[in-house]
């Protein structure tokens, strides 16, 4: 039979004889697919369409002895690695043309302590699976907004969502990680064991071994919060952004209203003459008494003329995949993020001027509200460095066809340029391209080298190369 030629790490080629594959297959108590098996297009396939790379070698990992053997297995044969949690980072990491993929999607256990607080999560695991488990028990770790997310990717970029400025980064509930390192070893990160890795995988991304185990610290939450959508004709965008603005400035900890500008989808609670028109949503979610967050978004939802107030108790599972239906897997996707301290008025005139501009009615602007909790943890803390941030905007570039890969593309590009004097420099690595490495260090601030002193003795080689990357030297 046939060796199996693979992708070294070097760019070169390398011919793996097929029964060292097939002893290695033998070793596993999950898969290896090929690109001759039944299933390779689907594990190759990930969020991103724009992302179409072929492993040479997929291997579907049961456990950590399986990760541990695939990356012994990588490392003696000098091979690419990709390593694939759940796949829904935009930059399409996850995958490798001709390396070996190690994924980690069939990983998927969630094991909850409701009188400890604590759930121990594996890497393969949704943001709605873990919802799902801990909310039996009206229990949340604070994760992103969309809920076919992976936990694993997200944590260790650092992970932000509804629940952020009342509970933190996810990563503030992280207490410990088992962590699978390039040498094949098996160690705990956490803050008596190993702290400095504990602290590189707080933000740093998967550039310091592969985690097979996340531990968090759980928070009391619903089952039923008060949140929704309020939506107000395009219109009217300058006066409620600056209201907006200056509502989200005396805001509780309790309270997140984001801001999505973008043409109304066919939502039943708005009038059909709405349907493909620009609007701005205001999505709000209230962590903590009903009638309290009553009280907090009454302000908010007196303001101007909204089209639609569908702002009212709901389980917060719900809430969680309020906005799956516009971030379905499957489209191509462009992505463009800043920090900003503040949004001035001329930022603000800015986002109305390009939002009039939508190159496609998939195209929008998020504007995540963070502050409260997030920035109260020292910059230094963990490597997730620019808690500063009171205000991240994603640009998110979505359309169907390749042809219009350049127009929106474009679009994009522009009105992250056109934003740039406003922002502070910082930026999140989940929300960056793969095209942005000179961002990386950037994003890590006065924390880079101490960031690139860690890679140094986690990974010399630099094997975990396909990411936001830290490089050794
Ligand atoms: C529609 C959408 C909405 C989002 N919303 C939010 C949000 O609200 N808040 C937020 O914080 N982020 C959000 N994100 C960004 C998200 O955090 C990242 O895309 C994250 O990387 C996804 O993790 P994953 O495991 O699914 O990704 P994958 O693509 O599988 O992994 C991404 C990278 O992470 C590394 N990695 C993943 N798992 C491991 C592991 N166990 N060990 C070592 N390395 C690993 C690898 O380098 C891999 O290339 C969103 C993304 C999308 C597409």
């Amino acid at each position: 039979m046939a060796d199996l030629k693979m992708t070294t790490l070097d760019g070169g080629t390398t011919a793996i004889p097929q029964e060292t594959v097939e002893a290695f297959t033998t070793s596993l108590r999950g898969d290896v697919l090929t690109s001759k098996s039944p299933g390779y297009d689907d594990a190759r396939s990930i969020w991103n369409a724009m992302v179409d790379k072929r492993p040479g070698m997929i291997v579907q990992c049961a456990g950590a002895a399986d990760v541990t053997r695939a990356i012994n297995f990588a490392r003696e044969h000098g091979l690419l690695v990709a390593v694939h949690g759940v796949g829904h980072n935009i930059a399409g990491n996850a995958v490798c043309d001709g390396g070996i993929m190690i994924s980690l999607a069939g990983m998927k256990s969630v094991r909850v302590d409701p009188k400890a607080k604590r759930a121990w999560v594996e890497p393969g695991v949704t943001l709605g699976d873990l919802d799902n488990e801990t909310q039996a028990y009206g229990l949340a770790v604070p994760v992103g907004i969309n809920s076919t997310t992976g936990v694993g990717g997200l944590t260790l970029g650092g992970g932000f969502g509804w629940l952020s400025r009342k509970h933190g980064l996810t990563i503030d509930s992280l207490i410990s990680a088992d962590v699978v390192t390039t040498a094949g070893a098996f160690v705990k990160a956490s803050a008596d064991e190993n702290p400095d890795l504990f602290w590189g995988i707080r933000g740093g991304g998967g550039n310091f071994g592969i985690v097979t185990s996340f531990e968090f610290q759980l928070h009391p939450v619903g089952p039923e919060i008060m949140a929704g959508l309020i939506v107000h004709p395009f219109s009217d965008a300058g006066d409620v952004l600056r209201y907006y603005r200056d509502f989200a400035a005396r805001a509780p900890d309790e309270l997140s209203v984001w801001v999505v500008m973008r043409k109304a989808p066919p939502l039943p609670f708005l009038p059909e003459d709405v349907h493909g028109t620009e609007v701005v949503i205001l999505a709000a979610l209230y962590a903590g008494d009903m009638a309290e967050g009553e009280k907090a978004l009454a302000p908010l939802r007196a303001f101007g003329n909204p089209i639609a107030d569908v702002i009212s108790p709901h389980p917060f599972t719900g809430f969680q995949a309020a906005f799956d239906p516009l971030l379905t897997p499957g489209v191509r996707n462009y992505w463009k993020s800043h920090d900003f301290l503040e949004l001035s008025d001329d930022l603000l005139d800015t986002l109305i001027r390009y939002v009039g501009t939508l190159p496609d009615p998939q195209c929008e602007v998020f504007i995540a509200q963070m502050g409260g909790a997030t920035n109260r943890i020292a910059p230094d803390a963990t490597a997730y460095r620019h808690r500063d941030a009171e205000f991240i905007m994603n640009v998110h570039g979505r359309w169907e066809n390749a042809s219009d890969d350049d127009r929106c593309i474009g679009w994009c590009r522009e009105l992250f340029e056109a934003a740039t004097p406003y922002a502070t420099g910082g930026v999140y690595v989940n929300f960056m391209t793969e095209e942005e490495e000179q961002r990386v260090a950037e994003a890590y601030g006065d924390s880079y080298q101490r960031l690139v002193d860690l890679k140094k003795k986690y990974d010399p080689k630099n094997m975990l190369r396909l990411n936001q990357n830290i490089r050794p030297e």
